[in-house]
């Protein structure tokens, strides 16, 4: 078992261990499995970190806990609410970097918006986290601690019945198939029974398409997936999400059909769809888009791009936006439109920047070509 140990403590962070761990933790503490439940439910549900403050557990315990673990989230170094309750924190994380975590709260959902990585490798033409390169993988605590800070944030919250996150999108920062351990170990954690309960159809995975990571999902979880397709074309998409070519399109529509058809219920994957003006927006991409998705079982979410400086690129007007959407509609699919969220917080797609410590001087690069060209 590989576990993390706080660097200057030589302590276990429980926070990042599912179930199957954390009873092999308690194993080795010669320890019976319920305990592992116990102390599940004491961290994820009511957000306690204090072992003392697990009352139902002997003191005998509780002195050993608190000699070899912790429990410990990302620091919040910012909190901001939006006029529409979208609730957007900066969490700082060991070694300088900042990731960005977004809580979207609609009528009884809430729906959060969960970073995998600090910046990412992948490099998406339109994305601004790829400009500013990649930096390291987040451990599983550090994925886990953004729900636990979201939760913990609601100051007046009664956690025997509200239930501010019930929906989880891996669509922060970051590639989640290119850090798969630490994602799996995660989504785990959030849809354990004993931690968040988020259900299969409510966490997302969405992937700009690592096509072998797709297929280790196989057996291993049943979460939901969510492709960022964004070009019916292997010549236009290799240029929009370069990971394309060396997994094309359709390499990755049958992994993901392979995915839908290995789940116990009939499940969707959402294909979603940045919209660029002028570049992937057109009546023929339409078209192709719809011969292309033919069979697979899914439903089409289109992203208005949300403009950053030097992007290059510009934002489709609503009718344009209205005018796709339409097109598809008329040609068979269920296709919605993301309402932009919490835009006087800077927290929608492709604006989560956080601050990363960029490894692979994408950074640098960036601005200097946005130099030369003005
Ligand atoms: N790496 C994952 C998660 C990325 S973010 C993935 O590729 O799926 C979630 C979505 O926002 C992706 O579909 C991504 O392509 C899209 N996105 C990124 N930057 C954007 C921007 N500036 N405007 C609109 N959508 C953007």
């Amino acid at each position: 078992m590989t576990i993390d140990v706080v660097e200057d403590t030589n302590r276990v962070n429980l926070l990042g261990m599912p179930r199957q761990k954390l009873i092999e933790f308690f194993a080795g503490l010669g320890e019976k499995p319920f305990r592992a439940k116990q102390v599940m439910q004491w961290i994820h549900q009511y957000g306690v970190k204090d072992f003392d403050d697990m009352t139902n557990i002997s003191k005998t315990l509780r002195q050993k806990l608190k000699e070899c673990a912790v429990v410990e989230g990302p620091e919040i170094t910012y909190q901001n609410i939006s006029k529409d309750g979208t609730r957007k924190w900066l969490m700082k994380m060991p070694g300088g970097s900042s990731i960005e975590t977004v809580l979207i709260p609609e009528g009884n959902r809430g729906t959060l918006c969960i970073s995998s990585q600090i910046g990412c490798a992948l490099d998406c033409s339109f994305c601004s986290t790829g400009k500013q390169g990649f930096n390291r993988n987040l451990s599983a605590e550090e994925i886990v601690g953004q729900i636990w800070n979201a939760i913990a944030s609601f100051e007046d919250l009664d956690r025997n019945k509200d239930r501010p996150v019930t929906n989880v999108v891996m669509m922060g920062m970051g590639e989640p198939l290119l850090n798969f351990d630490n994602v799996m170990d995660a989504i785990d954690i959030m849809m354990d029974d004993f931690a968040y309960s988020i259900s299969k159809r409510r966490l997302t995975i969405s992937t700009a398409g690592v096509v072998p990571a797709i297929d280790r999902m196989n057996g291993l979880t049943d979460a939901s997936i969510a492709i960022s397709l964004h070009a019916p074309n292997n010549e236009l998409r290799d240029q929009l999400v370069p990971v394309n070519r060396k997994y094309p399109i359709e390499m990755l529509l049958e992994s993901v059909q392979r995915y839908l058809s290995n789940l116990a219920d009939k499940r969707k994957v959402t294909i979603e769809y940045t919209l660029l003006a002028g570049v992937n927006d057109r009546k023929t991409h339409a078209e192709q888009l719809i011969s292309l998705l033919k069979g697979l079982p899914c439903k089409i979410n289109l992203i208005p791009f949300n403009p950053f400086p030097g992007s290059g690129y510009k934002k489709p007007s609503n009718n344009e936006v209205r005018r796709f959407q339409d097109w598809l509609t008329e040609g068979g699919y269920i296709t919605t439109v993301r309402t932009t969220r919490g835009d006087d917080i800077d927290a929608a797609c492709g604006q989560l920047v956080g601050q990363v410590e960029d490894r692979t001087r994408r950074s640098q690069k960036y601005i200097q070509v946005q130099q030369v060209n003005g």
